[in-house]
């Protein structure tokens, strides 16, 4: 199914300002959208206005465009997987997956067959008749999974879903969720602060910050393209290196001139009306080059060599004391104290206007 918010608006009784302003989305049938964003920009608020559990101040929500802005959330053909699992814990493990079926009367074959054929997906089969407090938190994880899929909805709505689990258990679910999207194809809407989930599962990334969208598109458009400072600054660990300076004649020069280079040409057309104006230049920490047959180089010293097996991160300083972080191989070789000069990958270098802080290339 597919969810569209149309110049939606919402807010909180009690509150002075718009917790969401004028949000304008199109989620597609089958798609798996990560609602991505620092707490409090607003994620939870967007997420339960499609459960139907907040009310729509201003605009139009679309299922298939259908407005549905009065549905009640019951008739909304939608489940919810909440970070705490929500599950009972007097049931077992086959009656928590079963109850919502059976608060709608459904036949008991019915029941017992969707019950087992999500049991069977998500291997879980052997402890159908436990407690949830005799299983582990990744099982419960997966019946709280399991509780959704037996409904058949049209949306699965997730919030936050793997941030109680362990980072090794996370990173396995992450893989299981995209297989069941696959296998499943139902469109799904899942909120999380975690860059890494939202870059891994999500066929189309919804960016927010202070109740706005800052971005929304595949995840290689964030991470090659992104529109402003903020989603630069959101996306990629480390960050990417933003150094302040000015056009100069067809030149970026850093504001401390210890950083110049010449873009390529395709950055320079955008750049012409820049020219004698305040630019920020965007480089992402693995995009250096080390070669000495590059002209436009600049030297730094390394403060700290971060070892992390298959890259290490160097935390460096330029003459003038400017922040630099590289990525580089693992297996190169860099020590702490030494003077080093890199160059850049001029295909990979993001211009910003320094005062809207939005993309200039
Ligand atoms: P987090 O990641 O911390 O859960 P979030 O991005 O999901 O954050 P929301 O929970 O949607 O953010 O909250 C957005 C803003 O709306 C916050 O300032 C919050 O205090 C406010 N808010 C949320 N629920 C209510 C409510 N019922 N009444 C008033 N204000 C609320």
């Amino acid at each position: 199914m597919k969810v569209k918010f149309k110049k939606i608006g919402k807010k909180y009784e009690g509150r002075e300002a718009f917790t969401l302003r004028n949000i304008n989305l199109e989620i597609e049938d089958k798609d798996f959208c990560v609602i991505l964003g620092p707490s409090g920009c607003g994620k939870t608020t967007l997420l339960r206005m499609i459960a139907g559990l907040n009310s729509i101040t201003e605009g139009d929500l679309l299922f298939d465009d259908m407005r549905v802005n009065k549905v009640a959330s019951k008739d909304r053909d939608i489940a919810m997987v909440f970070q705490s699992y929500a599950l009972y814990p007097h049931m077992t493990v086959y009656e928590n997956m079963a109850f919502s079926l059976s608060m709608r009367k459904e036949r008991k074959k019915i029941i017992h067959d969707r019950v087992m054929e999500a049991a069977e997906v998500l291997q879980i089969k052997d402890y159908l008749y436990s407690k949830p407090s005799d299983i582990s938190g990744g099982q419960r994880q997966r019946v709280a999974l399991g509780r959704a899929m037996v409904r058949k909805p049209k949306v699965f709505l997730m919030d936050e879903p793997l941030s109680n689990l362990d980072a090794k258990l996370r990173e396995h679910m992450r893989v299981e969720l995209v297989r069941l999207h696959k296998s499943l194809e139902t469109t799904t809407i899942y909120v999380t602060h975690d860059q890494t989930e939202a870059m891994t599962m999500a066929t189309k990334i919804v960016l927010m910050n202070d109740g706005k969208i800052q971005q929304a598109g595949k995840p290689e458009e964030f991470y090659n393209r992104p529109h402003n400072i903020f989603v630069a600054k959101f996306i990629g660990s480390p960050t990417m290196n933003l150094i302040q300076g000015k056009m100069l004649q067809g030149r970026f020069v850093s504001d401390d001139g210890t950083i110049q280079l010449t873009p390529k040409e395709e950055d320079l057309a955008y750049l012409k009306p820049f020219d004698q104006k305040s630019v920020t230049m965007g480089v992402r920490p693995e995009r250096f080059i080390s070669c000495d047959k590059i002209s436009d180089r600049f030297e730094c010293v390394i403060d700290v060599v971060e070892m992390l097996g298959k890259e290490k991160i160097l935390y460096a300083k330029t003459k003038s004391n400017q922040d630099i972080i590289i990525s580089t191989p693992g297996h190169y070789v860099y020590g702490e104290g030494e003077a080093h000069t890199f160059g850049f990958d001029l295909d990979a270098i993001h211009f910003f206007d320094t005062g809207t802080e939005e993309r200039i290339n």
